[in-house]
């Protein structure tokens, strides 16, 4: 498509929410779609992290793949001479990363969704007489109908106040940049969520000795969020509530820093065969308890002085409502707000045409907009 062609769709962010409406939009509505996102192809981002973060199996089903068909990556799998019910993992039949990434790539294949990629980042967007105008950084502007902005919530990791005492090339949030391929011998992981157990284990295998961080028991839960918040049945209690009421309802129905059972299993294992140790952070050491040299960091935790190579940080965000630099831009130009979130009404829509899935909209669908892939978005068919 050339830039100044009027589109039907324009899709912002191409991560696991945009990715799956951009695939059901292509099939389903109009092949007259862009989708944008800056890093490079679709799930580039999201892909990056899962792989920072030592991920070997997703937390969700199989059911939830990009696809609308609630048996495609099963099918898919199948498809590749293996059997899903080896394969996935139980309870709750997780795919494995590896399996679900193929899936999504096939996906993008299958409908050559990447001819409707453009890499850049959406700085602005305009109401002009009947479209939507939006400009990005590297200079172009593209016009469309409608527009999704599926951007995450991006939220700064919370990085402990003893780890500015360390030099800076020693100390990576997992959820950020991608890791240097050499991190030493002896890591310290910390945060003892999913995605700091998923990293301490991966980095277990590979031979090196982890210390794993946490600030208290490990707390174990197959879901990021309870189940059945968002189903039918209670997704009524959303509507009920306002304001902080309603804020606090959503917090209080995610279980971050919970890992899956299989994880806990795992690691407790690592543990007996001594790759890894467990320390509990009742207090932060102090900076005379911190020393750095040739030998690598030394750090006194509690009782016990350890020496470690790197320091690997996931151990959560700072925000508790998600943050987007374009987000509050179109908030400061006057599209309405409630409690630092975009106000949107039932269909997700923030203004006539332009709609939001994602995290951005957790207050009209809750918690798994923001922790689960399948959007609760339906694009409106009419052109
Ligand atoms: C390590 C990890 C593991 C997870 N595991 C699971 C799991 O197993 N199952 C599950 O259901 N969920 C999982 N999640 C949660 C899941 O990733 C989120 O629900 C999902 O990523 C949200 O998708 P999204 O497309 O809304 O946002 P994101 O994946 O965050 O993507 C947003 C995209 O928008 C782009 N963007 C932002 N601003 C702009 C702009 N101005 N212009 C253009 N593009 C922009 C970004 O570059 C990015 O590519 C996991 C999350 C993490 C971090």
């Amino acid at each position: 498509l050339k830039e100044n062609t009027l589109r039907d769709w324009v899709i912002v962010g191409s991560g696991l929410i945009g990715t799956a409406l951009a695939l059901y939009i292509k099939s389903e509505i109009t092949d007259n779609l862009t989708i944008i996102d800056p890093h490079g192809e679709p799930l580039a981002q999201w892909t990056n992290w899962a792989m920072n973060c030592g991920m070997q199996y997703m937390r969700s089903p199989a059911s939830h793949s990009l696809s609308t068909d609630f048996h495609d990556l099963w099918r898919y799998v199948r498809s590749l001479g293996e059997d899903p019910m080896a394969v996935f993992l139980p309870p709750n039949k997780r795919p494995s990363l590896r399996h679900f990434l193929q899936h999504s790539k096939e996906l993008i294949r299958r409908i050559s969704l990447d001819e409707h990629y453009v890499q850049a980042k959406v700085q602005d967007i305009d109401s002009v007489s009947g479209y939507w105008a939006l400009a990005t950084d590297q200079g172009a502007e593209f016009k469309s109908r409608k527009v999704l902005l599926t951007l995450g919530g991006r939220q700064s990791p919370r990085i402990p106040g003893f780890c500015s005492q360390l030099p800076w090339n020693a100390v990576h949030p997992l959820i950020g940049p991608r890791l240097p391929d050499e991190l030493g011998a002896r890591v310290l992981v910390v945060g003892g969520g999913i995605s700091g157990v998923q990293k301490c284990l991966a980095l277990a295998v590979s031979g090196r000795r982890v210390f794993l961080l946490t600030e208290g028991a490990t707390r174990v839960s197959l879901y990021d969020h309870r189940v059945g918040f968002n189903g039918p049945k209670r997704r009524g209690e959303l509507m009920e509530v306002e304001d902080v009421a309603l804020l606090k309802l959503i917090q209080s129905n995610k279980l971050t820093g919970t890992v899956t059972p299989d994880l806990l299993e795992e690691l407790n294992r690592e543990v007996i065969r001594g790759r890894v140790s467990l320390l509990s952070l009742t207090e932060e050491p102090s900076s005379g308890e911190i020393e750095t040299g040739p030998e690598g960091i030394s750090l006194l935790l509690g009782a016990r002085k350890v020496q470690v190579d790197a320091v690997l940080i996931a151990a959560g965000f700072e925000e508790r409502v998600p943050q987007n630099p374009l987000i509050q831009k179109l908030m400061v130009k006057g599209f309405p707000a409630e409690m630092g979130y975009p106000r949107l009404n039932q269909n997700l829509s923030w203004q006539p045409n332009l709609y939001l899935a994602g995290a951005m909209a957790e207050l009209r669908i809750g918690p798994r907009g923001r922790q689960s892939h399948r959007p609760s978005f339906s694009p409106p068919k009419d052109l």
